[in-house]
């Protein structure tokens, strides 16, 4: 059923499109996706959840043959490739690849990102904040400084014309080049002991989701951010296995207003929906995902 091509660095696997729902085929038009950090965690849940909604995938990862097992969970067709966030070129050529292999890109979610070594401002190093910012923030500036040229290049797309043809200025808004979601963090809102570059790194990422947000609003380019609480994923087990015990005792789910830690997926459905027509009036927002926290 799926044929592999593989090319360096980059790996497709196409479906026929028989074989997908009534409903996916009947759709209103094909969209894709790109997700950063789509091999594990949170990246990972969301580009299932866009393969679902039935959108094809760009699953971007530095860690390639965790993109590869991602990309073999999806049921429409997609792409991987991996990539350096932190890297200019290696990021233009992500959204190179991603718009020969499939022509476009609607939504982009820029979710990969590191954890920093748990230590109070004074006992963090240089290079650990270097580190933090280099992925966390520069490389979120990146994505969207390639993700937006692309999508400023394509055009328009109105849902639901029709519906909409009287309000010739809600049209406007409507039509959508593209819509792209940061992953930010709880800790880009409050501050989060012994994580000074993690939350520094959190903090810029809503500074760059809100000034985008303000730049390209007329050119129908939404960017909004998520702020997840505690998450279920590898990153969340590293973080605390490493944490001093007085920041683990906080981290214990009895403590949270839901009593447990968000699973991925709950994430992605947040992120699917920031992405979809369902809300395109919004943009320049952060979603705080915290389970009430
Ligand atoms: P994760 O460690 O499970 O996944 C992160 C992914 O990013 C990995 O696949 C990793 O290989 C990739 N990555 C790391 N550096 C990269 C680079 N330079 N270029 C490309 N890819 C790179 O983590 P997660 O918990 O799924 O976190 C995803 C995002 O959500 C992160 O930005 C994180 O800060 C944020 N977040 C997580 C939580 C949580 O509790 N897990 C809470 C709030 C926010």
């Amino acid at each position: 059923m799926f044929l592999l091509c593989i090319l360096p660095s980059v790996y497709i696997v196409y479906m026929p499109y028989w074989c997908m729902s009534l409903t996916m085929a009947t759709d209103t038009r094909k969209r894709v996706a790109l997700v950063t950090g789509g091999g594990s965690g949170i990246g990972r849940a969301t580009a299932v959840r866009f393969a679902e909604l039935g959108y094809s995938c760009v699953v971007a990862d530095i860690d390639e043959p965790s993109a590869k097992e991602t990309l073999g969970m999806l049921q429409t067709p997609g792409l991987a490739v991996q990539v350096d966030v932190t890297m200019a070129t290696s990021v233009e050529a992500m959204v190179t690849a991603a718009v020969q292999h499939l022509g476009r890109i609607d939504c982009a979610f820029n979710c990969a990102g590191i954890e920093s070594a748990p230590a109070k401002t004074a006992d963090q190093q240089e290079d650990e904040f270097d580190r933090v910012m280099g992925v966390n923030a520069k490389g979120v500036w990146l994505c969207l400084k390639y993700e937006i040229a692309q999508m400023l290049q394509q055009e328009p797309v109105v849902s639901d014309p029709a519906k909409w043809a009287d309000k010739p200025d809600v049209c406007r808004f409507r039509g959508a080049r593209g819509s792209i979601v940061n992953a930010s963090s709880l800790a880009g809102l409050v501050p989060l002991a012994y994580t000074s570059p993690y939350c520094a790194s959190k903090f810029a990422v809503l500074g760059l989701t809100k000034t985008a947000a303000v730049e390209y609003a007329k050119d129908g380019i939404r960017v909004n951010a998520v702020c997840p609480g505690p998450v279920a994923t590898p990153m969340a087990d590293r973080v605390l296995e490493l944490s001093p015990p007085d920041l683990r005792a906080k981290q214990d789910p009895k403590l949270f207003p839901v009593g447990r830690f968000a699973a991925p997926e709950e994430v992605a459905e947040a992120v699917c929906w920031l992405c979809s027509d369902a809300c395109p009036f919004t943009t320049g927002e952060h979603l705080k995902i915290s389970g009430g926290i």
